[in-house]
């Protein structure tokens, strides 16, 4: 697991991640927020292209690992490339979960499951709201 103390390249205020971000965005992002299940817009988009971070724009997942889950949440079985994310253990709310933020920039994206599919085995379960698609020109 990656070092929980990594500092992230980029380093805003709260208060200028708020200025250029929607409230949504903001929650989740940075208050670590979650959307509610089946609500965001990228759950079933099936388009070709690039998941980028919606606070500073780094690539973190392809549609190529993107997969069904049922969660309700765009689900990748793996990031981009292994240093895009970073991996935190979270205790909160009496569970052990991972939870997964962007390495550029420090945001909430989601959380990681060990009940993916192959070949990674890894469900990488990330917020709409932490994500900006771009569609792929080809
Ligand atoms: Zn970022």
């Amino acid at each position: 697991m990656a070092d929980t103390q990594a500092r992230p390249k980029i380093q805003k205020s709260m208060e200028e991640w708020r200025r250029k971000l929607t409230p949504e965005q903001f929650h989740v992002m940075f208050e670590k927020g979650t959307e509610r299940a089946f609500t965001g817009k990228l759950v079933n988009n099936h388009e070709d292209g690039i998941y980028h971070c919606g606070a500073c724009n780094a690539p973190l997942f392809t549609s190529e690992t993107k997969f069904e889950s049922g969660s309700g949440w765009p689900s990748f079985y793996q990031p981009v490339s292994p240093d895009a994310v970073i991996e935190h253990e979270d205790r909160s709310y009496g569970m052990r979960r991972v939870e997964v933020t962007c390495a550029t920039c420090g945001a909430h994206l989601g959380h990681v499951f060990p009940d993916g599919p192959r070949p990674t085995g890894e469900r990488f379960c990330i917020n709409s709201a932490s994500l900006q698609f771009e569609k792929s020109s080809s």
